[in-house]
């Protein structure tokens, strides 16, 4: 999705922002989470059902029928009670070593504090988890970019599943929410 603002009311310049579509973010991100189906982040249950979204309707929430637990996509993750769009979350970790946090906070429009301690978030993330299967490598979501086909996609999830793989031999993580 293709986003524009102006810079400033001095300049005729239009800026092009290439942001995710939200619907296309958050379809990635299902898919990468979710690579062997939905499963409970508290006891690893498959056997879950969903119930309706949180965030504005966007992120989907689930049940288990296991342990009783609710829980969301964003469970147990980075983008957990964040409030700014998947999309925009993307662009900042894409952007974030090009671009100031001035000029972040400017594209999208949000507080220069908002992006700054997001921005921190999102490195000191990174930083710990190289091989998170969603964020390991701003290559899976420079793919996102790229019109050409499902390629991109369809190589990333692969990659996922390998990285999903890693992370049950290495067992599971603690630090449920
Ligand atoms: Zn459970």
């Amino acid at each position: 999705m293709v986003g524009v603002i102006f810079l400033g009311m001095k300049s005729d310049l239009v800026l092009e922002l290439f942001i995710p579509d939200e619907e296309k973010a958050l379809n990635f991100f299902r898919c990468i989470r979710w690579s062997n189906g939905v499963y409970c982040p508290e006891c690893g249950s498959y056997d879950v059902y969903k119930r309706g979204y949180v965030y504005n309707k966007r992120v989907r929430r689930y049940s288990c029928n296991k342990c009783g637990k609710n829980f969301t996509d964003f469970s147990d993750t980075i983008f957990a009670n964040k409030h700014l769009p998947l999309g925009e979350m993307f662009y900042i970790i894409l952007n974030q070593d090009k671009k100031s946090v001035n000029r972040l906070s400017e594209e999208l429009g949000h507080k220069w504090e908002s992006i700054d301690r997001l921005s921190k978030e999102f490195k000191e993330y990174l930083e710990k988890n190289t091989k998170d299967p969603v964020l390991s490598g701003k290559i899976e979501i420079d793919e996102m970019y790229q019109s050409s086909g499902d390629k991109g996609l369809k190589k990333t999830i692969q990659d996922a599943e390998a990285s999903n793989k890693e992370e049950e031999a290495r067992g599971k993580k603690t630090n449920h929410q």
